[in-house]
């Protein structure tokens, strides 16, 4: 281990290895990733790593976007067999004149910016996803270019793409302080010694406000648990992720043909449980059999549960804190940053370096919140 990097990052999820991997391409390589555990043992491991351009907002909409582009050729670009990018859509239901509305305003946010999504009729909806029933659905948007990935196949392909550019990432290794010296943070602690460092990355996830706390910076998201599962695997019947945000519901189907389905709870408490529950299976079971009852056979491999940080506005916290002076922020993803990390690990990379960032994400810093600038994302699980 180098006693010394120019770059520190604290984080192996696929944020901390993305941001590693396009410092490298931009010609950094003096770069230490530290994992307290195996890479991606964090959210992103544990995520349904659902990949889709439909947002509510212009920012979320520009970076899910390029990611997705990013995504197409990542496996290429990254030299790896395959990351198992699935493009079969997405298809958001809509429940109510309001909610079909808003849709109707996200849509022509998105098609303005070139993406390919359009509201659909119940009976168009049920024609892209056969078995979908939803006796109550009142249309849906859909965009063909959506998908998902594996998360654990995406975070290795950076890890290793980064290590071959230079960057060190040590896994099984805690960050237990930081020396801040002057406004600037001199010197990583970890359970295997100090690291010296030129500026420090906090890509730890659900627990980047500690790590900003190490420092003396506050950073404002709740944490909270989201449990999810998956089935055995079965022949291919579902080409699109399908997403209700009325029933907090997602399910899609992996290219191996188990289903993985997820369901966010509006009265799960604040904190850092990831137990799971029956109640959580049973919830599910009863939206399903609303929503898609032919799947209500199939039978339940596993599941298990996993942290978002949520921030006041739902949108990612980017970019330098205000202090100390060499802390970058990159967190605050509030359930959908799997989804960025192409674009997030380019931009911080480019803002790093000192180069102008291909999407302007000032409005995404720390300071929003006390500037009460928010962005409301309106479109989550
Ligand atoms: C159930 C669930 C479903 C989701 N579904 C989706 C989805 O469909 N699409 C999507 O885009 N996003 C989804 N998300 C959100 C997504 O998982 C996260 O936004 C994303 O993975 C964040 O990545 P990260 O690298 O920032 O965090 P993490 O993956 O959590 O990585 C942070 C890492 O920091 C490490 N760490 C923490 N403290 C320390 C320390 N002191 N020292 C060293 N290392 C430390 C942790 O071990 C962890 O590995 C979901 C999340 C959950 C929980």
């Amino acid at each position: 281990m180098k006693r010394r990097v120019e770059v520190a990052i604290v984080g192996g999820g696929v944020i901390g290895c993305a941001i590693a991997y396009y410092l490298t391409q931009l010609g950094l390589r003096d770069i230490a990733v530290f994992e307290r555990s195996y890479l991606a043992s964090g959210s992103t491991g544990r995520c349904g790593a659902g990949v889709r351009a439909q947002w509510g907002t212009e920012m979320n909409c520009r970076l899910a976007q390029s990611s997705i582009h990013d995504f197409e050729t990542l496996a290429d670009e990254l030299d790896y067999p395959s990351i198992d990018f699935k493009q079969g859509g997405y298809l958001i239901l809509a429940f109510g004149r309001a909610q079909l509305d808003q849709f109707g305003r996200n849509v022509a946010l998105q098609n303005s910016l070139g993406i390919q999504s359009r509201l659909v009729t119940p009976d168009e909806a049920r024609r892209i996803v056969p078995h979908l029933v939803a006796p109550d659905l009142l249309g849906a948007t859909f965009c063909p270019t959506d998908g998902h990935c594996d998360p654990f196949k995406v975070t290795d392909a950076y890890a290793q793409a980064a290590r071959r550019g230079g960057a060190e990432i040590h896994t099984a290794t805690t960050v237990t302080g930081l020396r801040v010296c002057a406004g600037r943070i001199t010197t990583v602690e970890t359970d295997r010694g100090p690291v010296d460092c030129g500026l420090l990355v906090n890509a730890a996830g659900p627990h980047a406000a500690q790590i900003a706390a190490m420092a003396g910076c506050e950073i404002p998201y709740m944490t909270q648990r989201h449990q999810i599962m998956v089935t055995e695997p079965v022949a291919a019947m579902q080409d699109p992720m399908v997403i209700s945000f009325s029933h907090g519901l997602y399910c899609q189907q992996t290219p191996r043909g188990s289903f993985i389905m997820g369901l966010g709870d509006p009265a799960e408490p604040v904190g850092f449980d990831m137990g799971h529950s029956w109640q959580f299976l049973a919830d599910l079971a009863s939206k399903i059999d609303y929503l898609m009852p032919a799947l209500g056979s199939l039978r339940v491999v596993r599941q298990w549960s996993g942290l978002y940080e949520v921030t006041p506005d739902s949108q990612p916290l980017l970019g330098l804190a205000p202090e100390p002076a060499n802390l970058w922020l990159a967190a605050g993803f509030s359930g959908h940053g799997f989804m960025l990390a192409p674009m997030v690990g380019r931009i911080l990379a480019q803002l790093i370096c000192g180069q102008a960032p291909e999407i302007d994400v000032s409005p995404l810093d720390l300071g929003r919140f006390a500037r009460g600038e928010l962005m409301r994302e309106p479109s989550v699980v």
